[in-house]
């Protein structure tokens, strides 16, 4: 079959290109999600928050103001290597005209809260979360005639001199060949493909939790860097959170991160510490500790904490273990209770006397531990005793396509595609290279999407001619 923009996905980056090319024209939009409709929206329907640029003081879904120097240099701060300042000034520019439009896509947003995550002034929380969001997306798209395919699989790019020939499409069990005047990418990265991370973990890999849909598998891709496009990112890189142990092998989605680690030690498998849980304020530091768990055997660890702890961190899906001694909870998790009441014991003999105050960074600090903790330190020693057990849970992949400013991508021997854009996840690695910034992910997708759009819907145009 025949459409003029084919978009491949179904999360925030490819509605926005599929609002946006409709809204720039584009007579024939065909969105393929490879979710049934159910579970629709990627990893988009997991989300909270935009981060937004944001000069207006009377924004009632902000607090204060966030410019664009300031947004710049957050993002310069954790990009964790070279980044397209261009691009991302794109995109910091753009997100503050994004709260605007994506209420004319129907999304709604709340006054800012308080959190763990302090974003009140950075970032605009979307109501209902991801899941309203995307629904909202998607019965704009209906209503805008948009077609969506569900169960709809991309399995194959015919590529030739960077211009995308035709689509390949496996639904109902059949292929469905379709050619598009213009190809918008944005199936996300491969955070879910497990066999893609053994080749960087080997075993490891296994032990991983995948926070987001299984169906972010990456072969799109590959297809495309199989076929010439030019690859940007860390391959072996990814965004990881300490999520409960118990929580489900995909899809666990926000609820199961765990914020606990900065309120008590945490501990491997042998009962040992293994870096400093008070090293700054959480939201500067949540990010790492999938990472650090990721680096330990087994990949697991273990948040310990006593009774002052609790109320100090959002409360947890799943209760925590709890018992009356140390010696017990340790018999609780596995652990040899002789060497957790050591680690405990050395831990509590280092703790110097500070005035607690989780909302600082207080005095409250080891002396003489390896490693130290830095903040926060408080005796483990008051009954009962609680433990959860932490897996590193992955949030995205940076492994992707490079893309210029309109969203373009650019082929391995220097030159652009003719008809093929990307956005979202998949083109992270343009604008990241390790690093995080909350709220980032959709506000890049959304932002690139818009102008992924335009050009597509402008391809269509040339093409018409
Ligand atoms: C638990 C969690 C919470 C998060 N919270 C936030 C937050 O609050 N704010 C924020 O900015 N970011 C957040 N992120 C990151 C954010 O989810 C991503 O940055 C963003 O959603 C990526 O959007 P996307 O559209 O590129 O990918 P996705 O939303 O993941 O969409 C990818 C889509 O591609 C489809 N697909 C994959 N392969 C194929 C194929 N072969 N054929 C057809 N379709 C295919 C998938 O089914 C999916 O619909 C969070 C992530 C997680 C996991």
């Amino acid at each position: 079959m025949e459409t003029d923009v084919l978009v491949i996905g179904g999360g925030n980056a490819a509605l926005s290109a599929a609002l946006s090319a409709h809204e720039y024209g584009a007579r024939h939009v065909l969105i393929v999600e490879r979710a049934p409709a159910f579970y629709r929206g990627g990893n988009s329907r997991h989300t909270r928050d935009f981060r937004v640029m944001n000069t207006r003081e009377d924004n009632k879904y902000m607090v204060g103001t966030y410019t664009e120097e300031e947004f710049m240099e957050d993002l310069n701060r954790v990009a964790g290597g070279e980044i397209n300042q261009t691009l991302a000034r794109i995109i910091v520019r753009g997100s503050e005209e994004l709260p605007e439009w994506l209420s004319k896509q129907g999304i709604l947003w709340q006054p800012a809260l308080t959190g763990t995550l302090h974003l009140g002034r950075t970032n605009i929380f979307q109501l209902g979360g991801g899941k309203a969001m995307m629904n909202s997306y998607y019965q704009t798209a209906q209503a805008r005639g948009i077609d969506i395919w569900y169960e709809a699989m991309v399995v194959d790019l015919a590529i030739e001199d960077g211009e995308c020939r035709a689509v390949h499409v496996q639904r109902n069990g059949s292929i469905i060949t379709v050619q598009a005047k213009a190809v918008i990418v944005a199936s996300g990265g491969f955070e879910a493909n497990i066999d893609w991370h053994r080749r960087y973990w080997g075993a490891a890999a296994d032990n991983f939790v995948i926070r987001g849909t299984p169906y972010n598998q990456g072969n799109v891709l590959e297809i495309l860097l199989n076929k010439g496009a030019a690859q940007i990112g860390e391959p072996n890189a990814f965004h990881a959170v300490a999520v409960d142990g118990r929580a489900p092998k995909f899809d666990g989605g926000i609820v199961t991160r765990l914020d606990s680690v900065p309120f008590g030690i945490v501990v491997n498998k042998h009962g040992q510490r293994f870096y400093d849980e008070g090293e700054d304020f959480w939201p500067k530091r949540y990010a790492i500790w999938g990472g650090l768990i990721a680096r330990q055997p087994d990949q697991v660890a273990y948040s310990i904490l006593d009774s002052k702890a609790l109320g100090n961190f959002l409360p947890s899906v799943w209760e925590p273990i709890s018992a009356g001694s140390i010696g017990e909870l340790a018999e609780q998790l596995g652990l040899d209770p002789d060497v957790l009441n050591e680690t405990v014991a050395a831990y509590n003999w280092s703790v110097r006397p500070g005035t607690f105050n989780p909302r600082e960074l207080d005095d409250c600090h080891t002396e003489g531990l390896t490693p130290p903790k830095s903040h926060w330190a408080v005796k483990i020693e008051t009954p009962p005793f609680y433990a959860y057990p932490l897996k590193a849970g992955i949030t995205f992949t940076y492994l992707g396509v490079e893309i210029n400013e309109q969203a373009r991508i650019k082929m391995n021997d220097g030159s652009l595609s003719k008809n093929i854009f990307a956005t979202g996840e998949i083109v992270a690695g343009n604008v990241l290279r390790r690093g995080y910034l909350a709220g980032f992910g959709l506000t890049m997708g959304a932002v690139l999407g818009r102008i992924a759009g335009r050009e597509a819907a402008n391809e269509v145009t040339r093409a018409h001619r």
